[in-house]
């Protein structure tokens, strides 16, 4: 068994390499390469209709647009944020000289927890950026109320949210801001690449500003932006993907589906629940390894892998346990007793479409053959 080929936590989705050439063929006829040529706003409108959202505006990849966002509301000072994610989510606020806030997870979805964000707002305190951690929505009504009262803005890092639906509607029309990331390891990708949906057309025309160096026009720049441009490969890469998004999740719910299932009756084993969405992306299978469990986290981590299969532990570390995160006084564990708990026991297991049944079933006889 451990000569066999290793199960990755992801495989990356690819539709067949024919299928792309005629898109390639039109951009060698056309020469354009970047600069929002034509499959770039093509990739743009579908997407906004897919999503369910009004305006979208590409990235090269999702850390840039992170990144941008913050500068396009005039982010500064502080800012409240989850230690349980992936680093970038923190990262961006430093490239912009702000300071991060973490505040603790609520214990069932992993989220930033609401009923925890007040106390850690302060004077300096200018937004929140929260994360739909595995595609388990937010408690957004909450986090708005909050924002309302305190007068604070709320950038959404919707990396893992791609075509998650609450309430009827997408995920990502909440909070002033949503960032999504199209990186090889996500649901919907574009081998590398990034979103922001913004509310309207204005926010979308200084985002697009602030994507390409603050370029207005050919004269005139009025801001130190960046190049996060998404090249025209990537985004006719996007549109056939696109054709392709619905099936790939449909696989991952019946892999969800099955995990779920076969692991019901493992002892000491726990799945996270759906946080009330509609619709869910099944990005992620994360569990939790608790304590009744046989094997220590770590220990079942090996055991998979000593069988070739590469599960991960996101997110272990947390955010604020790495050096330039550390020092802050909001990092320190007894602030974040869930997060540290939650970062000790999760562990995301494969799941891509290609995962074949038989897969997920090995995968989980070797959990379960530990727990008897
Ligand atoms: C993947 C990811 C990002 C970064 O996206 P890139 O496109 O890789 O730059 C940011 N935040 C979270 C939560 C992510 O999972």
């Amino acid at each position: 068994m451990s000569n066999s080929k290793p199960i990755y936590v992801t495989q990356p989705y690819l539709p067949p390499l024919e299928d792309f050439y005629p898109y390639l063929q039109q951009i060698w006829d056309n020469k354009i390469l970047t600069n929002g040529g034509p499959f770039h706003q093509q990739l743009e409108q579908a997407l906004c209709e897919y999503l369910g959202v009004d305006h979208l505006a590409l990235f090269s990849n999702g850390t840039l647009a992170l990144v941008t966002a913050l500068q396009a509301l005039r982010i500064t000072g502080e800012v409240i944020t989850t230690p349980y994610s992936f680093v970038a989510t923190a990262h961006s606020l430093l490239w912009n000289g702000i300071k991060p806030v973490f505040v603790d997870v609520d214990p069932d979805t992993l989220n930033l927890d609401p009923a925890k964000i007040e106390a850690a707002i302060t004077p300096h305190t200018t937004a929140i950026m929260p994360v739909h951690c595995y595609g388990n929505p937010c408690n957004v009504e909450a986090i708005q109320k909050i924002a309302d009262n305190y007068n604070l803005r709320v950038i959404y890092d919707a990396a893992h949210a791609f075509g998650v639906k609450t309430d009827g509607g997408s995920v990502l029309r909440h909070g002033d801001l949503s960032v999504l990331s199209f990186h090889a390891t996500k649901v919907f990708n574009t081998f590398e690449g990034g979103a922001i949906i913004c509310p309207d057309a204005k926010t979308k025309t200084r985002i697009d500003h602030l994507k390409n160096f603050g370029f207005v026009d050919e004269v005139t720049v009025v801001a130190p932006g960046i190049n996060g441009k998404m090249s025209e490969i990537n985004a006719a890469f996007g549109v056939l993907q696109l054709h392709h998004i619905d099936e790939a999740i449909a696989r991952r719910k019946h892999i969800d589906e099955l995990y779920r299932t076969l692991l019901s009756g493992v002892r000491g084993i726990s799945c996270l629940g759906n946080a009330g969405q509609d619709a869910s992306n099944y990005s992620y299978f994360p569990i939790l390894v608790e304590d009744d469990y046989p094997l220590k986290r770590d220990e079942l981590f090996q055991k998979l892998r000593d069988q070739n299969i590469i599960a991960r532990r996101y997110f272990y570390p947390l955010i604020s346990d790495f050096p330039m995160y550390r020092g802050l006084p909001s990092a320190h564990r007894e602030n974040l007793p869930v997060a540290t708990r939650a970062a000790q026991q999760i562990m995301c297991l494969p799941i891509y479409p290609k995962l074949s049944d038989d897969d997920a079933t090995r995968i989980v006889q070797i959990i379960a053959e530990t727990s008897k």
